[in-house]
């Protein structure tokens, strides 16, 4: 399907129905898979034949899902996880275990951050963080011999700094190593970091293409386009024979287009089983069949609402790179021409308890631990997720007392806006 138009892709990318079948995808509620002969069976745990035989490893639903999320990001193999968390660490310890190292953009989520810098560095893989916007040399002096892989986020939760994937890319590609880029927050309605370089995509699919609080989940997408043989010195699980499946080794079997992405389901999935639900995939379906229609109004909304808030006597500062004095507004111009997403941070004057009865005042949007969503929600960092931290501390991460990160809905601007206005009144 993938010569339509993203918005199509959207709708009716990744299934499409024979005669007499289903028209929505069918959810396969089923763990196990029937075969006529022992023959048969064993040829596909020798990966010889392609099927299913338990839904650890595949599930025709989640198959279906992970195709249209495949063709969205223009790749070449794709696979859904149980989280966003669970795609990023399969997506980075597919290719590097201990005594390994990796170069990470330090604007990143907090989960992701935790997940490297503390759980992985456990499992002994080390890694170098970088400023989202250092200069080459400071990257290129990133990296090591052992170096495995470079990540990063389109728009980062929460800092929304943009990544310039392009340069992250030529540094990957100049050190033979993949940029592995976390999409999540622009989805691929809005950036498609193979365009730019990127060789692996991941998602929480909780985000935007959920899009309605529904179902955790998360993705991985392979552009097919890192030659792993001409780097086969640095990637021996891809490029030498795995004993685990009677000496297969991936790149040879599978090609460029599907080496990863049947390494980490036929390995990673099998023995750490972070599979999405079925039913999960089909929630997550129904929101991948409106993401084109939602990020527009997501991204308006944004604008709208950053645009007032930037006027706003209470206000101390506002962070939305589609505004024209922010940081990333070049960036974000050319990475994310059509919009960048429905989250805006801004610094209300008063530090948290300006923030928290601005909140209290709130009628539409929610204090939640959540973004992209079609309710507006919003959170105050002082005094929930970073609660911990002093006014010193926070000042470092760059997070002032005051800061709210609102995440704008599909509710109408008008409305939204009035709230806002309301609520700031009330605060003293
Ligand atoms: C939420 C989030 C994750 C983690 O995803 P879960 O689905 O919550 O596990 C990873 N990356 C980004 C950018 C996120 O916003």
């Amino acid at each position: 399907m993938s010569k339509y138009d993203l918005d199509t892709l959207c709708v009716q990318g990744g299934y499409t129905p024979g005669n007499g079948e289903p028209r929505q995808i069918p959810i396969v509620q089923s763990t196990t898979f029937r075969y006529a002969t022992s023959e048969d069976m064993g040829k596909l745990f020798d990966l010889e034949a392609s099927g299913y035989f338990y839904t650890r490893l595949q599930n025709p639903t989640n198959d279906y899902v992970a195709a249209k999320i495949c063709e969205l990001e223009g790749g070449t193999a794709a696979m859904l996880t149980s989280s966003g968390q669970a795609a990023n660490f399969f997506a980075l310890f597919n290719i590097a275990c201990a005594g390994d190292h990796l170069v990470c953009s330090s604007s990143i989520y907090g989960g992701t951050f935790n997940l490297i810098s503390v759980t992985m560095a456990r499992m002994g893989i080390e890694t170098t963080f970088v400023r989202p916007d250092c200069t080459w040399e400071e990257l290129d002096a990133a990296f090591r011999p052992n170096t495995k892989a470079v990540f990063g986020e389109t728009i980062a939760n929460p800092a929304l700094t943009v990544l310039d994937i392009e340069l992250y890319a030529k540094a990957a590609h100049a050190h033979g190593v993949p940029l592995i880029v976390d999409n999540t927050f622009a989805t691929p309605v809005n950036c498609r970091p193979f365009e730019w370089g990127a060789d692996i995509v991941t998602h929480s699919t909780t985000k935007y293409m959920d899009g309605h609080g529904v179902a955790v989940g998360g993705a991985i997408v392979d552009s097919g386009r890192f030659d792993w043989m001409a780097h086969a010195d640095k990637f021996p699980g891809l490029c030498t024979p795995d004993d685990s499946y009677h000496g297969i080794t991936y790149a040879q079997r599978f090609g460029q287009e599907g080496a990863f992405i049947t390494k980490c389901t036929a390995q990673l999935m099998r023995d750490l089983g972070s599979i999405q639900s079925p039913q999960h995939a089909f929630y997550l379906n129904l929101g991948l069949e409106s993401l084109h229609v939602r990020m527009a109004r997501h991204c308006e909304n944004g604008q709208a609402v950053a645009e007032y808030l930037a006027k706003h006597p209470k206000i101390a500062a506002v962070r939305f790179c589609g505004l024209p004095g922010d940081p990333y507004y070049a960036l974000a111009q050319k990475y994310l021409p059509k919009g960048s997403c429905g989250v805006v941070s801004f610094e209300i004057k008063g530090g948290r308890e300006a923030a928290s009865a601005f909140m209290k005042h709130l009628k539409i949007a929610a204090i939640e631990t959540h973004v992209a969503d079609a309710r507006t929600c919003c959170l105050n960092p002082a005094t929930s997720t970073h609660r911990q931290m002093s006014d010193e501390q926070l000042a470092a991460a760059g997070i002032p007392p005051g800061m709210v990160r609102m995440s704008c809905g599909l509710e109408h601007a008008t409305d939204l806006i009035a709230d806002i206005e309301q609520a700031l009144k009330a605060v003293k």
